[in-house]
């Protein structure tokens, strides 16, 4: 068994970033930048906002946090949107979500000029994903892809089982692990993702168990611990783990502690290679976000 250590891969892609954009700086050239947009004082947004944040400055990313009160109406965000898709120093802009409801997300979204959405939930990014064409890749999908790529772990002619059927992973990642690869993409270096025949399961699938168990690699994206067991993982398999679940933990400092949505102790020792949570997709999503703003930027 083999981990797939995304807290490494992901430092690697970091220090791949910082030496490009010193390349970009040497040359006399503006480096990318990234704006973040908040709305309101949601405690897990403002961590994950700051978190990306200090992930654009270690490699030399311009970040630009913009702040809205809660109170902020639909049309003035929609005209920030419009700012922003307008503003040429501004390589990409990501809104945090979740927004107040008196907010539509998908108003929002919709605005995002597509070569900026470097969150890649842009209906235009989407649908250009579906269709095969270049697009901007959501984070998580991104980090997925690429880890698979660095551990050299073809994907074509195999058996996916995706758990999981949201906007952000299940959908995504079936969609683009089904395609035919498409070597314009930035940063692959497997020719041989793609091409796989995917099957999407989700809480009203029947007996997951047997799905699984016909699975060469599964990705599993439910939200729910110890989901995937032992039993439903052929020898063998690869097992990419995307949950992120706190569950209680009085050993532990804070009191609770992360677990994905695999029995890891039980299910490891079965696979060819698993990720580990925490340090596994979650490392590889921070850096998705970096490579897509230097995308956006290189796109121009
Ligand atoms: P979600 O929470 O929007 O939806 C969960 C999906 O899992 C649904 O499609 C549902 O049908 C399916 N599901 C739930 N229980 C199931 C079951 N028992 N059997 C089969 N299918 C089941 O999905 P999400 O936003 O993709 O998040 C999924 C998990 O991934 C969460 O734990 C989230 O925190 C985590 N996540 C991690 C990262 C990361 O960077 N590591 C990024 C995004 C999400």
């Amino acid at each position: 068994m083999i981990l797939l250590d995304g807290k490494h891969i992901a430092a690697t892609i970091r220090q791949e970033i910082r030496e490009q954009v010193e390349q970009l700086r040497a040359a006399g050239c503006r480096v990318p930048k990234l704006v973040i947009v908040i709305v309101g004082h949601n405690p897990a947004s403002e961590t994950y906002v700051a978190n990306k944040m200090k992930a654009c400055a270690e490699v030399g990313i311009e970040a630009e946090k913009r702040a809205f009160e809660a109170s902020v109406t639909e049309a003035e965000l929609l005209a920030e949107v419009a700012r922003l898709n307008s503003d040429p120093s501004v390589d990409g802009f990501i809104v945090q979500l979740p927004l107040p409801e008196h907010i539509a997300e998908t108003a929002i979204l919709s605005a995002i000029d597509y070569r900026k959405d470097v969150d890649g939930l842009t209906p235009a990014n989407v649908g250009r994903t579906v269709q095969g064409l270049p697009s901007i890749v959501s984070a998580t999908p991104r980090g997925i892809r690429e880890l698979l790529a660095r551990y050299h772990i073809a994907t074509e002619g195999k058996h996916v089982v995706v758990i999981g059927r949201s906007n952000i992973v299940g959908k995504p990642i079936a969609m683009l692990l089904m395609q035919r690869p498409y070597l314009s993409l930035p940063s692959m270096s497997a020719a041989s993702l793609g091409n796989a025949t995917v099957t999407v399961c989700h809480s009203k699938t029947q007996d997951l168990a047997s799905i699984c168990r016909t699975a060469d690699i599964i990705i599993v994206a439910a939200g729910s611990p110890k989901l995937l067991t032992a039993d439903m993982v052929r020898e063998g398999a690869t097992v990419i783990d995307v949950g992120i679940n706190r569950v209680d933990d009085p050993a532990s400092p804070k009191g609770y502690r992360l677990v994905g949505d695999v029995d890891f102790e039980q299910v490891a020792p079965k696979t060819a290679y698993i990720t580990p949570v925490p340090g596994g997709v979650g490392p590889m999503t921070i850096v998705s976000l970096l490579q897509n703003t230097l995308q956006a930027y290189s796109n121009d």
